[in-house]
């Protein structure tokens, strides 16, 4: 798992899961080369139904059928891992509706017995691994990710350069620093300009379409070894916030021209203007 440790005790706030969003990054869901939102939702419904059929809810495991399942899938999803180096399990599906969690929870089965051994980490991580974001995210900006919904929430959530550098956007948008708890009271016109940003951000226009590239790294060669990337901004001489550029960045962007990289500042501006200005009038 990437940041992986076994954390002595809980976080006060636990991260991976909020009313509207999920995560299963430490279980991989994100490490593949199509992560359209349409391949992954394909991928996590033939995970779910799969196990379900080996496993339907509420009846006792049969462990050597799951262990089937789970090698069936290793096998299919194997050309698909974009970097080797983060293990991909096969145990990550809808939990409920739209809500991607552990297939294998000890809350899944019927006397809370923990099968997680039979994914593919020992069940002693999937229980107590905390990854850094918990650490490195302070609460508001913890708040501004929870705003995001679905799957994509876990992209944010893990990204915290990219959570600190929007927030930076946005407490300079405002004239004044965004309190975290009045994002969750949000507003109608608060809500959609908080779903534009994030639709626009999970879809940024200016992407690299290169299913190696994740943010900001390369994964290169058999082994999908991460190479960090240039700026995309390298090069121009526009005056550009460290945070915007940071922004860029981790979306992915590639390279850009003066021209296209004046247009996607401006519409990173524009959207999170958009934000300040219905944080304003629902304040
Ligand atoms: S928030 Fe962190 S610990 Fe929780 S599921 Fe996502 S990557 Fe794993
Ligand atoms: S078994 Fe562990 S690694 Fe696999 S989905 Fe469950 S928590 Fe994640």
């Amino acid at each position: 798992m990437a940041d992986s440790r076994i954390a002595g005790r809980a976080p006060l706030r636990i991260l991976c899961q909020h009313e509207q969003g999920s995560c299963a990054a430490c279980c991989g869901v994100y490490n593949f080369r199509d992560r359209s939102a349409e391949a992954e939702q394909a991928r996590l419904l033939r995970r779910t139904e799969r196990v379900c059929a080996a496993w339907p809810p509420g009846s006792a495991p049969d462990e050597a059928a799951l262990a089937r399942v789970r090698d069936e899938l290793l096998a299919l999803e194997a050309p698909e891992i974009l970097f080797a180096g983060v293990k991909v399990c096969p145990f990550a599906g809808f939990v409920d509706g739209e809500r991607v969690g552990c297939l294998l929870h000890p809350s899944r089965h019927p006397s809370g017995a923990d099968l997680r051994d039979l994914g593919v980490y020992p069940r002693e991580i999937c229980g107590g691994h905390f990854c850094a974001p918990h650490d490195w995210l302070r609460a508001r900006e913890a708040d501004l990710a929870a705003t995001a919904h679905g799957t994509f929430y876990g992209r944010v959530v893990t990204d915290a350069g990219l959570v600190k550098a929007l927030v930076r956007l946005l407490d300079d948008a405002l004239g004044r620093a965004f309190r975290g708890e009045e994002l969750a009271r949000a507003q109608p016109a608060l809500e959609a300009a908080l779903a534009t940003l994030w639709a626009e951000l999970r879809d940024w226009p200016w992407r690299d379409t290169d299913p190696a590239r994740f943010g900001g790294f390369v994964f290169v060669g058999n082994e999908a070894t991460e190479r960090g990337v240039p700026s995309c901004l390298a090069g121009l001489s526009l005056p550009v916030e460290p945070a915007a550029r940071a922004v860029l960045d981790a979306l992915g962007t590639r390279a850009l021209d003066e021209e296209g990289a004046r247009a996607a500042l401006v519409r990173l501006d524009e959207l999170v203007r958009a934000v300040a200005t219905a944080y304003d009038r629902a304040g």
